[in-house]
Parts: C-alpha cells; sequence; structure tokens
C-alpha cells in the first residue's frame, strides 16, 4: 500500500484489464490526432505519461464516420489502415508500463463543418453549421460505426475504448429534450432518447466481447436549458450497465453552458458531489473528472468513496510525472495546472496544436528537448517572474551552474499579483513548484539581490529576465493621492476605497475589477451565482442565478471603442464578462481620459464630459520594459523582450526554447 496516497495508488482491476493505480488521464484533444504526420508526435506525449506512471490514458476523440468530424478532416477510427496506424502509439504506450483507451467521438452538431448531424437540425450557438438531423437509418448506421471503432480500437492495441456520451456531442444531443424532438423510434420519451447510446454501447460490446473494457463518459449534469432530469441520468446509467458497460466516466456540463466547469475560477472537487450521487446509484466502477488538480484532491473523492477512479486531463498535460511524483512523496514537486487554458484549450479551440502554460515541452517531446550540456558553462539569469524561473530551471535541468538574481524578496514578479486575484489562488502553485524546482536542482538563488554589470560580467551566458513596470499614462492628475497601480492594490500596500475607477480594460484591469467587487463565497454561493441547482429539482442542473452582492462600485474604462473584454481568452474570457456583469461593474468604452481629481475621473465619452465619481482610480494601462541590464551578447526574455505581450505563456516557452538551444 502506498504510504502516501493509498487509495489513488491501489491497482483497480476493470476484467481485462488491471490498471495499476487510480489516476486516468482524461480525453483531451491536442491536435496531434488530426495527422498521421504527427502520429510519433503523439505516441511520445503519451509515451511521457505512461513513463510518468498514470494508470490508464484516454486518447482525445476520434470520430466513427466522417460525419462526426469535429473539423474537417479531423481524427477518425472507421478503417483497418488507421488501426494498424495506431499500433505505433499504443506499443508506445505499452513498453513503458501503461494502459491506453481510445476515445470514440461523435461531434454532431458541434462539428465545425458543413457536413455536420444531429438527433435534429438545431444549431449549437457554438458553431456556425446547422446540423442536418440524422434518418432513422441514419441513427442505426452511426450507432453501427461508433460499435466498429471500438472494434478497430481493439485491432490497434488500445487496451480499453471510451464512448463520448457528455458535453454535448452527438450522443448528448441525443439525450436531452433540448436537440432532440425527433418523433421515431430514437426520441420522443426520456426512453427512447435513450436508445441510441444503449445501442452503441450494446453492439459495440457484441463485437468486442466480454473481457474489453468500455468506459462511458455520462453527462451528469448538462447545465443547459432542456437539459437532462437526474432521473434520467441514472436510468440511463442502470441502462448502460446492463448493456455491458465496465465504467461510468463523468462529465460535467455542454461546451455550450454559461456555466464555468474547469476554468480556474471553478473551485476545486465542484463537481465530486454530482459523481457520489451517481456512485450511490450504480455497481459498476465511477470516474471522477473536472477541475481535480492534486493528489490531495484525487485522494479525498476516493477516501470518502465518492468515486472509483479520479480522471485528470490537464494536470498530465502540465506535469507528465504527477504519479510518479505522487507515489514517490514528491508532491510538492508536481508542475500544477493552474486551469488557465491558455496554452491547451485556448489553442485547440484556435485550431492550433495545444501545449501548456506552466509545461511548454507538453505536446512538443520529441522537438524541445532540455538535453543534458556537455559545456560546463555558468549562467547568470536576472529576474525571478516567470521567464527568469524558466530560464533558471531549464538551464540546472541541462547541467548547466546557474545563479539566479532577483531584486525583491520574493520570486514570481507580475504572476505574483495575479495569484491575489479571486479564482487565481492556484497560481500560487506554479510558484511552489519553481521554488521547489530551484532547490531541487541546486540553482544559486540570491533573492534581495541586485545583478551588476560587474558581477555579470563573470558568467558564461547571461539571461535578462528583469521583466516589467507598470505603465503610468499622461493624464492631467496622474498623481493625485486618490490614484494606486494594479501593483500597489493587488499586493495590499493600497487599500481602495469604495468606488473605484480602473483605467485600462486588458486582462489585468478586468481582473482588477473582480478583486475590487468580490466577496467571500462558498461552493454554494459559487453554485447559486452561476444558476447550478439540484439536478433532482432542475433538469440539467440549471437554476435561476443569485444575484452577486458586489463589495465596491466599480467602474471599468478603456479607450477602444470595442466592448470589454473581447480579447481575453477564447475558452474563458466569456466567464470573466459574465462575472463583471454579475458584478455590477459599469463599463465605458471609447473614452478619452481628461483628468483625475477630488471628484474623480473625468473623461469625455462620445464627445460628451461624464465624471466617474471615485474615491480611488486604479491603474491597469499595461506595463513597460525593463531593460536597465540589456546588453550586447546577453539574452533577453519575457517581459523584458517584449512588454506589450506580456504574457507568462510566452515568457515560459521563450525561456525554455532559449536554454533549450544553448
Ligand atoms: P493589456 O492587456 O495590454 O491592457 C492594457 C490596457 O491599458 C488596455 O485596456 C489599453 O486599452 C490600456 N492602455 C494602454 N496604454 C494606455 C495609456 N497610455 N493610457 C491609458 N490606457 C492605456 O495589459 P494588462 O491588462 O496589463 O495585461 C497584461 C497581460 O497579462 C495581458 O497581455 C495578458 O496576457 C495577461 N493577462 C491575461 C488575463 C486574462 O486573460 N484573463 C488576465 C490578466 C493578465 P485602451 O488603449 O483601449 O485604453
Ligand atoms: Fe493547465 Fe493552463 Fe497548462 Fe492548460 S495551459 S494544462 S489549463 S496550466
Amino acid at each position: 500500500m502506498n504510504a502516501h496516497y493509498p487509495h489513488l495508488m491501489q491497482p483497480i482491476d476493470l476484467g481485462g484489464l488491471t490498471l495499476r493505480n487510480r489516476v486516468v488521464m482524461g480525453s483531451m484533444h491536442t491536435g496531434l490526432e488530426d495527422s498521421v504526420r504527427h502520429l510519433d508526435e503523439l505516441a511520445a506525449y503519451y509515451a511521457e505519461r505512461a513513463r510518468g506512471g498514470v494508470g490508464l490514458i484516454v486518447t482525445g476523440g476520434y470520430a466513427p464516420t466522417k460525419r462526426g468530424w469535429l473539423k474537417p478532416f479531423a481524427s477518425e477510427m472507421t478503417t483497418r489502415l488507421q488501426a494498424m496506424r495506431h499500433r505505433d502509439v499504443t506499443g508506445a504506450v505499452h513498453d513503458e508500463g501503461g494502459a491506453i483507451a481510445l476515445q470514440v467521438l461523435h461531434a454532431g452538431r458541434y462539428g465545425y463543418h458543413p457536413l455536420s448531424v444531429s438527433a435534429s437540425n438545431h444549431k449549437s450557438p457554438i458553431t456556425p453549421f446547422r446540423p442536418s438531423a440524422l434518418s432513422s437509418r441514419g441513427v442505426d448506421r452511426t450507432a453501427t460505426a461508433f460499435a466498429r471503432s471500438v472494434a478497430l480500437a481493439r485491432k490497434a492495441g488500445y487496451d480499453a475504448v471510451e464512448v463520448m456520451g457528455s458535453e454535448g456531442y452527438l450522443i448528448n444531443q441525443f439525450l436531452a429534450a433540448r436537440t432532440n424532438d425527433r418523433t421515431d423510434a430514437w426520441g420522443g420519451s426520456a426512453d427512447k432518447r435513450m436508445r441510441f447510446p444503449l445501442e452503441v454501447v450494446r453492439r459495440a460490446r457484441e463485437l468486442v466481447g466480454g473481457d474489453f473494457p468500455i468506459m462511458y463518459r455520462i453527462s451528469l449534469l448538462d447545465l443547459v436549458e432542456g437539459g437532462q432530469t437526474w432521473d434520467e441520468v441514472v436510468a440511463l446509467a442502470h441502462g448502460l450497465e446492463e448493456v455491458g458497460v465496465t465504467v461510468l466516466n463523468t462529465g460535467i456540463g455542454w461546451h455550450e453552458a454559461r456555466v464555468p466547469t474547469i476554468i480556474t475560477q471553478v473551485p476545486q472537487g465542484a463537481w465530486r458531489d454530482a459523481t457520489a450521487r451517481l456512485k450511490a446509484a450504480v455497481s459498476v466502477p465511477v470516474c471522477a473528472s473536472n477541475r481535480i488538480n492534486s493528489p490531495e484532491m484525487a485522494e479525498a473523492i476516493l477516501a470518502e468513496g465518492q468515486a472509483d477512479l479520479v480522471s485528470m486531463a490537464r494536470p498530465l498535460l502540465a506535469d507528465p510525472d504527477f504519479v510518479a511524483k505522487a507515489a514517490a512523496g514528491r508532491a510538492d514537486e508536481i508542475n500544477t495546472c493552474i486551469g488557465c487554458n491558455q496554452a491547451c484549450l485556448d489553442h485547440v479551440f484556435q485550431n492550433q496544436k495545444a501545449s501548456c502554460l506552466v509545461n511548454p515541452r507538453a505536446c512538443r517531446e520529441t522537438t524541445l528537448v532540455l538535453a543534458p550540456t556537455r559545456r560546463r558553462s555558468t549562467v547568470a539569469v536576472v529576474g525571478a517572474g516567470p521567464a527568469g524561473l524558466a530560464a533558471a530551471t531549464a538551464a540546472a535541468e541541462r547541467g548547466f551552474a546557474v545563479t539566479l538574481f532577483e531584486r525583491s524578496d520574493s520570486l514570481g514578479g507580475q504572476f505574483r499579483l495575479a495569484m491575489a486575484v479571486p479564482g487565481k489562488e492556484d497560481f500560487a502553485e506554479t510558484l511552489r513548484y519553481f521554488t521547489r524546482r530551484l532547490e531541487v536542482l541546486g540553482v544559486d538563488l540570491r533573492l534581495s539581490t541586485e545583478a551588476t554589470d560587474a558581477e555579470l560580467a563573470g558568467f558564461d551566458e547571461v539571461v535578462v529576465a528583469t521583466g516589467v513596470v507598470p505603465r503610468v499614462p499622461a493624464i492631467d492628475g496622474i498623481d493625485h493621492p486618490s490614484v494606486a497601480s494594479y501593483a500597489d492594490v493587488l499586493a495590499g500596500h493600497v487599500v481602495p476605497g469604495r468606488r473605484v475607477a480602473v483605467v485600462g480594460a486588458g486582462g489585468i484591469g478586468v481582473d482588477v475589477s473582480v478583486w475590487l467587487t468580490h466577496q467571500p463565497e462558498t461552493l454554494e454561493d459559487w453554485k447559486a451565482h452561476w444558476g447550478v441547482g439540484d439536478p433532482s429539482l432542475h433538469a440539467g442542473g440549471l437554476t435561476e442565478p443569485k444575484p452577486r452582492e458586489p463589495l465596491r462600485e466599480v467602474t471599468l474604462v478603456q479607450r477602444r471603442s470595442t466592448p470589454i473584454g473581447v480579447d481575453l481568452g477564447k475558452t474563458s474570457g466569456w466567464a470573466h464578462r459574465a462575472v463583471l456583469k454579475q458584478s455590477g461593474v459599469t463599463q465605458v468604452s471609447g473614452a478619452t481620459y481628461v483628468r483625475i481629481d477630488d471628484e474623480g475621473l473625468h473623461l469625455l465619452v462620445d464627445g460628451q464630459p461624464r465624471v466617474v465619481a471615485a474615491d480611488t482610480v486604479v491603474v491597469c494601462a499595461g506595463q513597460e520594459s525593463v531593460r536597465d541590464l540589456v546588453a550586447d551578447g546577453r539574452h533577453v526574455v519575457g517581459g523584458a523582450d517584449v512588454a506589450a505581450e506580456l504574457d507568462a505563456k510566452r515568457a515560459i516557452e521563450q525561456a525554455t526554447r532559449l536554454v533549450a538551444a544553448l
């Protein structure tokens, strides 16, 4: 029995397959699945996670038919040739002692192409294409195609499959009255709506026999209007057990749901109660997922009997050695996923390959390699923000002798400020990770130390990562006592008054506005504010949201005339914009700053004067690079290089790439 996480590290028998522990790497589309050209990279990506000890890997989704593609020419598992090509992927995982399941996913009306089909012809709010309604024969053929993909997965050497029945994809579209108004044998009553997934699993089981695990991802809470009732979810689960499902994995929320389910601001373990409720109603093993990112949370869910397995997708992207580190009692060395979505889901939704903000090697295992160096060189890194931390740890990992200079008495730079923002508390984990990594790698860390040119002259390589300072805009009255920078406010050096004007509505202006208005909330409050209710009382688990009570009266201002927050992350920006609205933040676009005085912030909007009465004016007008130490022969990374794109994703990746090439 493992001394650190006894439940998490316990093997589990799934009939024909024994997993070495309870950790499932959840399905996540990375973009590497969509072309045979990337199969080697995909194999390396999974193999690294298998080497890191994960119990079962679930691939990104593979369509059972072309009409089920996620986008044109996306991944599919429809021919024997495709199955044979996957043998390199499954073989690579098996060579590392791991197990891998193929996920079969039919996108239905989420397919981003004109051939998409669904139960009915209702267009989804998140795709421009209206699907065709499948004919009765078409539904029948699609169920058979699912089963054939499952059988092909077995031929490809996969140890199991996952049938994707949640998140609003085709199967979910059949299940919910919202998207299924058919009148044939595949729609109408709840029983008929359930027939499609039951046929999929029944036919798959017939083809693969009894000893091949079939996992089914069931939607516990649809979080959309017209979603399934809890009784329907349980009836489906019972039906799936009868037709031979091996494990029920759990999904929360359709992609079109207007309730965040996995981003940073969702409290950790927010959905474990729903999983426990399903577990109490069925006899097959149940897998918890969504917003679980630490071995402690995973262990607690298992120890409390809320689930039998725990699925984590992004945390395994962030750290391939998550399981091995936890098992060895080195959880403090885990590079924790911070739920930002910036390099994973945001990339995928923008048609780029996924990676990870805190681990830029993710999905680049074969191209971004930190190989041991043969040089006995010394490296000085100046500045311990994200860029400097990434440079110092990557250089030490390669075997360079590294000294890290930091002027202040703590690590993190601008990143440290982010963790003060409500819902971004996990950012502290990145600093914990880097702090520990510096110790493990023996980096000579010099806090409260200003690096001088004379000192730097003694190093073979110098990396300048001195970051940024907040920009002070040229507004009349900017030196008025009511004015503070976002850095001073978030660091707690200035306590803002009750009425606040925020100058600048980039990512930080939005974050600061949330910080200014936020009242501490419990998980129950959080659910109430987003309108998440008891699924036995409210279909889809959706109810009337409870209004927030903002702590302060905030006006957020920008000069551009575009709506505020349009440039925020693709998959999280909408939630930030929703919180601004829920918190009653007044938003002003197209403003010209006139002056700041005792009355507040004076503007011109559409040529008309307007005064934002404010006790405090918080400036969030971007940043400027600190480049005092930039010189020929030195490398420059992060905000010191480009302040305009100040961004931890770019900073960490740039620093890692630089060091990989030293
Ligand atoms: P930013 O996104 O560049 O926004 C700066 C804001 O200041 C803009 O609204 C700009 O809008 C305004 N501004 C620029 N120069 C000004 C001037 N001279 N006078 C008055 N206003 C001026 O910078 P940020 O908000 O500091 O964020 C920095 C980076 O942090 C971002 O690039 C982002 O990558 C990251 N971040 C992201 C998030 C997120 O996605 N949730 C959150 C926090 C931080 P106008 O010119 O229209 O006034
Ligand atoms: Fe997690 Fe952000 Fe990395 Fe995605 S990019 S895996 S959300 S840390």
